[in-house]
């Protein structure tokens, strides 16, 4: 592991989430040994029947965690499909935009690529709790493996925030969760502390492992189109765990030669959660804090971790930070949910983000853009039923008698 601030460098096993001098821990890699490792042997893996060649992670496992296949704790998680719908591209305005469905793991979001790194690094050096802080699909998703590995589960959720669909799943799990009075960020400070004098392991993003796994979000996507890169990847950003996880994911696939052009990045944030875009429509200058409130509870997230990682993926892919409105993302929603797809309303920041570098001109209408959708549509169906202010609301569900006559009045003869 490598300090990104420093570069002091401490063993795999060594039991930390933090350089001595406060800054972000990366695994590192030999190029050389990720250039031996072939597209061919990760594609032969595809038809195999053993859980980790299914594991859309696991599949590349030699890139991901050097452990034996015994060790690994995999429900098996990835094999996400990829869409397209006509409908979308006129949404988008580009031809042949396509959608990575992360919501289609296990927990219903891409967490699950991440945690089932963490959980095996968890049991590789031994500990008996695992905690995370959450907007509720970390959580759903480290109560799941947790009760795979026989881990105890203690989560760190802000009071009141949390979707009842990710709440519900993070209890049915069997996890002990705790309510903190007070946003993402003070729960996220709160798990810190603990992990540090509490001895529990820590499965937020800040741990490297969890990054690690959800770079074959990328790889698997890449491996989707036969390694013919698209020109842009778009993706939902909140604590900044999967833009940092994507920008190396694409490094390693370009050094290794898996690829051979690098596409760049769009990172969307919600306007009421937009740290990032601040820094980075002022060049970096300054690292921004924010009081976060969106309808996008998934990246209600004013303070984020993996900042330094992020801008550096921002860079190396020469990509964009952008914001969009809660109205545009809850449209860019209802547009993926009314072609049948469906999507929390994070993900949809994915769409909106295109839709709205379309018509700046930023991305060309002849480019070939991959969606990434982070979450279920499951995952908060308060918001489907309630709506919110600026959205028209969905036909109500219309109550009638058990006549045929009632149903001729219903759809309107
Ligand atoms: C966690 C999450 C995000 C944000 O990802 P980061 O890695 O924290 O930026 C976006 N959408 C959904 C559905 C999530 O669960
Ligand atoms: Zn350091």
């Amino acid at each position: 592991m490598r300090c990104v601030t420093c570069g002091q460098e401490y063993a795999v096993t060594e039991l930390r989430y933090a350089c001595d001098c406060g800054g972000l821990l990366e695994i590192v890699r030999d190029p050389r040994e990720l250039a031996r490792l072939k597209t061919s042997t990760f594609d032969a893996r595809r038809t195999s029947g053993d859980p980790w060649d299914q594991s859309g992670v696991w599949r590349f496992r030699e890139a991901v965690m050097d452990v034996g296949t015994a060790a690994i704790v995999t429900h098996p998680e990835g094999g996400t499909r990829l869409y397209h719908r006509d409908a979308l591209d006129a949404y988008a305005g580009v031809a042949g935009v396509r959608f990575k469905h992360e919501g289609e793991n296990p927990t219903g979001s891409f967490k699950d690529r991440g945690m089932t790194v963490a959980t095996t690094q968890a049991k590789r050096v031994g500990a008996t709790a695992v905690a995370c802080a959450s907007t509720g699909n970390t959580s759903s998703s480290l109560a799941a493996y947790a009760a795979q590995a026989k881990l105890r589960a203690i989560v760190f959720l802000p009071e009141g925030k949390v979707t009842i669909g990710k709440m519900a799943q993070t209890l049915a799990y069997g996890a002990l969760c705790l309510q903190v009075r007070g946003d993402f960020d003070a729960a996220m400070r709160l798990v810190s502390e603990a992990a540090d004098k509490l001895g529990i392991y820590l499965l937020n993003s800040k741990n490297p492992w969890r990054i690690e796994g959800q770079k074959t979000i990328v790889w698997e996507m890449l491996q989707d189109l036969g390694w013919d890169a698209p020109d842009w990847i778009s993706v939902p950003a909140g604590n900044l765990g999967n833009t940092s996880a994507f920008g190396k994911a694409l490094k390693e696939a370009h050094e290794a030669g898996w690829i051979k052009t690098v596409p760049r990045l769009l990172c969307v944030q919600a306007s009421g959660a937009n740290p990032f875009f601040k820094s980075f429509a002022e060049q970096w200058k300054t690292r921004h804090k924010v009081a976060a409130e969106t309808v996008a509870s998934a990246i209600r997230i004013g303070d984020p971790v993996s900042y330094d990682k992020a801008r550096t993926a921002i860079e190396y892919t020469q990509g964009i930070v952008t914001e969009v409105t809660d109205v545009e993302l809850m449209m860019a929603k209802r547009a993926i949910d009314g072609a049948g797809i469906g999507c929390e309303p994070a993900s949809a920041c994915s769409l909106a983000g295109v839709r709205q570098q379309v018509a700046t001109g930023a991305i060309k209408p002849g480019a070939r853009v991959v969606c990434v959708l982070t979450g279920n549509v499951l995952k908060d169906p308060d918001v489907i039923v309630k709506g919110i202010d600026g959205l028209p609301p969905l036909p109500a569900p219309v109550v009638i008698d058990p006549t045929i006559e009632a149903v001729r009045k219903a759809v309107g003869g």
